[in-house]
């Protein structure tokens, strides 16, 4: 069990419904006031925990961070990540309970990068959405992979595509589709 008398209470209710249900609040609900993220990216060892959006509006200084933090590892490109990419993670990081950091197999793609792993891999596309700071592969040390990736296709924010060979899930803030 993940959380003591919460989680005994959603099991009575799983057990009811033959599943494990996180609850479905939206963003306005957990995050009234702030909105932040931790951030592991693994390839380059970097970490944040940082708040992005306070009282109605994003912080630019945090947002520079994370752009940074999220860049294309490969060649040091930056570009800007959405904001709307950031709100989903929030979201999927509150519906899950966790508290461990994202871990980032991938954010930001150069053209460069990508036309090169596109050539290696029938896994990237070649217009990914990760070319335009709209997608990021994730996991989360204290959550499944396939819970993760149930969650994030439940909420219904954008593509979500589920890679356990691996080890990570992809989520994106363009139109709702699932691989
Ligand atoms: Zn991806």
């Amino acid at each position: 069990m993940y959380h003591g008398r919460r989680a005994f209470l959603r099991a009575g209710s799983a057990a009811l419904f033959g599943g494990f249900v996180y609850p479905s609040f939206a963003l306005a609900d957990v995050a009234k006031d702030v909105r932040s993220l931790a951030l592991n990216n693994i390839h380059t060892g970097e970490r944040m925990t940082i708040a992005y959006w306070e009282k109605g509006a994003y912080i630019p200084d945090a947002l520079t961070a994370i752009n940074h933090l999220l860049r294309d590892y490969r060649n040091n490109e930056v570009h800007v990540i959405e904001t709307g990419l950031l709100d989903l993670l929030t979201l999927l990081h509150a519906r899950l309970e966790s508290s461990a950091p994202f871990e980032v197999i991938s954010g930001y793609r150069s053209p460069a990068t990508n036309a090169m792993l596109h050539a290696e891999s029938h896994g990237v596309a070649a217009k990914s959405l990760h070319m335009h700071g709209m997608a990021i592969d994730i996991r989360l040390a204290d959550r499944p992979l396939d819970v993760l990736h149930t969650t994030a296709r439940d909420m219904r924010l954008g593509g979500v595509g589920y890679y356990p060979s691996a080890d990570f899930v992809h989520v994106d803030v363009g139109r709702v589709r699932y691989w």
